[in-house]
C-alpha cells in the first residue's frame, strides 16, 4: 500500500529501543501525500465540518492541507508555552512525567463541528487532551483522523470510549 510504504522507520529514535515512524517521507512524496489527505477525508464526505484542529507538530502539516481542501479554518493545539494569546491547558500523563497541550481561548465558537487530526496515535493521551480542550471551548469533535495507528498501545479504544469516531489509514506493530 503506497501510503504505508512511503513511511520510513528510524530505529532507536528518540531513544534506544523506539522504532520511530517518520512521516516526513510521506509528506515528501506528492502522490502519497495527496492520497493520504484524500483518504483521511473519505468518511467525512458530505459531513458538516466547521473547522479542522491539529496536534503539534506533524499534525499541522496535514491539518493545513485538510482545512484548505474543505475551505474551512484551521486551529493549532500546541505544546505548553508556544501559543502567544490567552490559552486553556490540559495536562496528561506520559510514560515518564507529564505533558501539557494548549488551545487559544476563543479559537472555536460554541457548537462548531471540529475534525481533529494528527500523524500518529499511540496511547491516545495527546488526542484525548485535544478533545478535552475542544469540548471545554464548547465545540463538538465530530471525528479524529490519523495516518498511523500503533494498535498495541490502545489509543483507538481510548478515543472511541470518549464517543469520538477514529479513522486511521495504516498500522505498525
Ligand atoms: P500518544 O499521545 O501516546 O497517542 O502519542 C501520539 C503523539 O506522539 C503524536 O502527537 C505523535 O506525533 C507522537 N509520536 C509518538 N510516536 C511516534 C512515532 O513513531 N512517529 C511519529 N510520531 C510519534
Amino acid at each position: 500500500m503506497q501510503i504505508r510504504d512511503s513511511i520510513r522507520t528510524i530505529p532507536d529514535f528518540p531513544k534506544p529501543g523506539i522504532q520511530f515512524r517518520d512521516v516526513t517521507t510521506l509528506f515528501g512524496d506528492a502522490q502519497a501525500f495527496r492520497m493520504a489527505i484524500d483518504n483521511l477525508l473519505h468518511p467525512y464526505a458530505g459531513a458538516r465540518i466547521d473547522k479542522v484542529a491539529a496536534l503539534e507538530a506533524r499534525g499541522f502539516i496535514m491539518g493545513g492541507a485538510i482545512a484548505h481542501q474543505l475551505s474551512v479554518g484551521f486551529v493549532p493545539i500546541r505544546k505548553a508555552g508556544k501559543l502567544p494569546g490567552p490559552c486553556m491547558s490540559e495536562s496528561y500523563s506520559l510514560e515518564y512525567g507529564e505533558a501539557t497541550m494548549e488551545l487559544h481561548e476563543g479559537a472555536f465558537k460554541p457548537g462548531e463541528r471540529v475534525l481533529l487530526v494528527d500523524d500518529l496515535i499511540a496511547t491516545g493521551g495527546t488526542c484525548e487532551a485535544g478533545i478535552k480542550l475542544i469540548r471545554r471551548a464548547g465545540a463538538i469533535v465530530i471525528g479524529s483522523a490519523f495516518i498511523i495507528d500503533l494498535p498495541a498501545l490502545g489509543g483507538r479504544e481510548r478515543i472511541e470510549a470518549l464517543d469520538v469516531p477514529v479513522h486511521i489509514l495504516c498500522e505498525f506493530e
